[in-house]
């Protein structure tokens, strides 16, 4: 970050303010765990801090110490535009672009207070006032342990606050498996261990902590996924009907996606999900090394992310939508 940001950032911290912190529709452990440990961070600094996500996240996410505090815009709209409108200031953490929050973009941008962005993904729009915004780390969590680092307030950084961090981290690395997991990462994880972070039990909260029909809708994503060899590439899909057979809840489908990797040879993946409700088919996309799903997806998905990871949708059916895909991939040059 620049210094003049960090002095700026300082004065406006100085006194006690009315601050929102928003995470990206449908957040993640990394979405969840930077907006918390910043609303700790903030509390403890005499602040009024609220996160307000755009819905509501996932269960294996509600031991995240602050979660019963999140309030869910998509629930409570009337009270969190309230809230939204009476803030001083507004963090958005692991987004950078107003219609990654869903229906809350059209509050967003009636909003005149100082933004700040601390972010991780490609093409960041420009509605922040101060932003911290790097493609090169693996997590926001990161991030935040950095921004915090920036302020001089490292000391402030506890247990708690370092839960959340490293749950994030943990998490958006792919347990400290993708690229973007540095020296410096483990640097900082190991500082959070010190800090006394249950760094065995984390990982069972949140990925050992499946039920059985979780379990039977992964066997039938296996089942469903389809390889092309010659282009290095495979993918699999979940109908609506197949996630209502074995009890989606949300959550269940995270990670999936993955496992289209785990096939050697393979270099590129997605998992497509219908949802009816919004009626979409929600896309994830992944890939190993250079081939950039990035730009696949905002090209031909209208989305976006990271170059190894990143989402989409379209609004043709499931049947229309595998086909499309199929034919872009027998096209494609991998
Ligand atoms: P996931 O597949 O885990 O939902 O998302 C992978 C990455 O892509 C995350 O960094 C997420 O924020 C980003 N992403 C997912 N869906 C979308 C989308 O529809 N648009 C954009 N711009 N990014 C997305
Ligand atoms: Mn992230």
């Amino acid at each position: 970050m620049k210094i003049q940001d960090i002095q700026a950032i300082q004065l406006l911290l100085s006194a006690p303010k009315k601050i929102v912190i928003i995470p990206h529709r449908g957040p993640d452990g990394d979405a969840m765990g930077s907006t918390l440990a910043l609303y700790h961070f903030l509390i403890k600094n005499n602040h009024q801090a609220t996160v307000i996500a755009p819905n509501d996240f996932p269960d294996f996410l509600a031991w995240l110490p602050g979660s019963e505090n999140v309030k869910i815009f998509e629930k409570d709209t009337e009270n969190c535009t309230q809230i939204l409108e009476a803030a001083e200031l507004i963090f958005t953490l692991d987004f950078n672009a107003f219609h990654r929050t869903g229906e809350m973009e059209h509050t967003l941008a009636k909003l005149t207070v100082p933004f700040i962005m601390i972010d991780h993904h490609q093409k960041p729009d420009d509605y922040a006032t101060y932003m911290y915004s790097d493609t090169e780390f693996g997590s926001t969590c990161e991030m935040v342990y950095n921004f915090i680092s920036f302020l001089n307030k490292k000391e402030d950084i506890d247990k708690t606050i370092a839960t959340c961090i490293y749950s994030g981290i943990l998490t958006d690395s792919g347990s400290f498996r993708f690229p973007g997991t540095t020296g410096n990462t483990h640097r900082i994880i190991a500082e959070l261990i010190d800090l006394g972070v249950e760094n065995t039990q984390i990982p069972v909260l949140l990925f050992d902590n499946s039920s059985y029909s979780r379990l039977q809708l992964l066997g039938r994503a296996l089942q469903n996924m389809k390889v092309f060899e010659e282009h290095k590439t495979s993918y699999t899909s979940l109908t609506q009907d197949e996630l209502d057979s074995f009890d989606y809840v949300k959550g269940d489908t995270e990670g999936i996606v993955n496992y289209g990797l785990s096939i050697k040879g393979i270099i590129f993946t997605a998992i497509f999900i219908e949802n009816k409700d919004e009626k979409i088919i929600k896309i994830s996309f992944r890939s190993q090394g250079g081939f950039d799903v990035n730009q696949f997806a905002r090209d031909h998905f209208n989305g976006g992310g990271h170059s190894n990871a990143a989402g989409g949708k379209s609004e043709l059916s499931m049947e229309e939508t595998l086909v499309k895909f199929e034919d872009l991939v027998t096209k494609l040059a991998i």
